[in-house]
């Protein structure tokens, strides 16, 4: 029961985090007014914005006009819906499940609107920071050894040196290239991961981050001759890696934690 509750909490947060990653580029309000399709203007009704289902019982149209919904919704839905659910196998109904699923749906919605718009909205990155506050200070021991106080201090020093070390990277960039490498965007998501995992694993999301990207990066000039990628997609999936398997990774380098 509880794990059927906790899939359905999750397809209705991917459900509002689909309106979020549409107009938050756009500088809309997810509030008002309520969903309606951007070509026919018709609201959308409660029966057809039932997460998940609705995107199946309408085969992906609009009811009015046909005009087809973006597959990214149903996606957005179903990963948010496993997200959560995969999280609390993992930790049960704990402080440790929260923080997981809530920083995971963070990253996906970074992922899938800088992928679509090349942007990532502010509003992600600073509810990630102080939900990675947040975290620290319920889970000081996911930040090294010392199990009792301390988490917030460890949780900024990580914000510190992740944004740091990306803003100066991109500074640099821009002295020696001549042009904008790095976007403002990246280094408040750097701020934002590096709240939640601390400062040795944020220094190994920005130095495996570019290892991720660079297969895309040289297909993209290859094949699309475009010249640049959103690196935020990147920067959150290092930034996954690390969350999960930050510890074994660190031991691995003989790194003392
Ligand atoms: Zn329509």
């Amino acid at each position: 029961m509880m794990e059927f509750l906790v899939v359905v909490f999750g397809a209705v947060i991917g459900s509002f985090l689909n309106v979020c990653i549409h107009r938050f580029p756009l500088e809309k309000s997810v509030i008002y007014p309520g969903s309606h399709c951007p070509e026919c203007e018709q609201p959308v009704r409660w029966f057809d914005n039932i997460p998940l289902l609705s995107y199946v019982f309408l085969r992906g149209k609009c009811r009015q006009c046909s005009l087809r919904i973006p597959l990214r919704y149903f996606f957005v839905e179903a990963a948010c819906a496993l997200i959560w659910f995969s999280f609390l196998q993992r930790h049960g109904f704990t402080p440790a499940f929260v923080g997981g699923s809530v920083l995971f749906t963070l990253l996906l919605a970074v992922t899938v609107t800088d992928l679509e718009t090349g942007l990532i909205p502010d509003a992600f990155t600073f509810t990630g920071v102080l939900c990675g506050l947040g975290w620290a200070a319920l889970e000081p021991a996911r930040f090294g050894q010392a199990a009792s106080g301390g988490g917030i201090e460890r949780s900024l020093l990580g914000l510190a040196a992740g944004s740091g070390i990306l803003w100066l990277t991109g500074w640099l960039g821009t002295r020696v290239f001549r042009k904008e490498s790095m976007g403002l965007g990246d280094v408040k998501l750097m701020a934002f991961l590096g709240a939640f995992l601390g400062i040795k694993k944020i220094v190994l999301v920005f130095l495996m981050a570019p290892f991720f990207a660079l297969p895309v990066a040289l297909y993209a000039r290859l094949a699309k001759k475009s010249e640049t990628i959103p690196f935020g997609p990147y920067l959150a999936a290092a930034g996954a890696l690390l969350f999960l398997y930050g510890e074994p990774i660190i031991r691995l380098l003989g790194w003392t934690f």
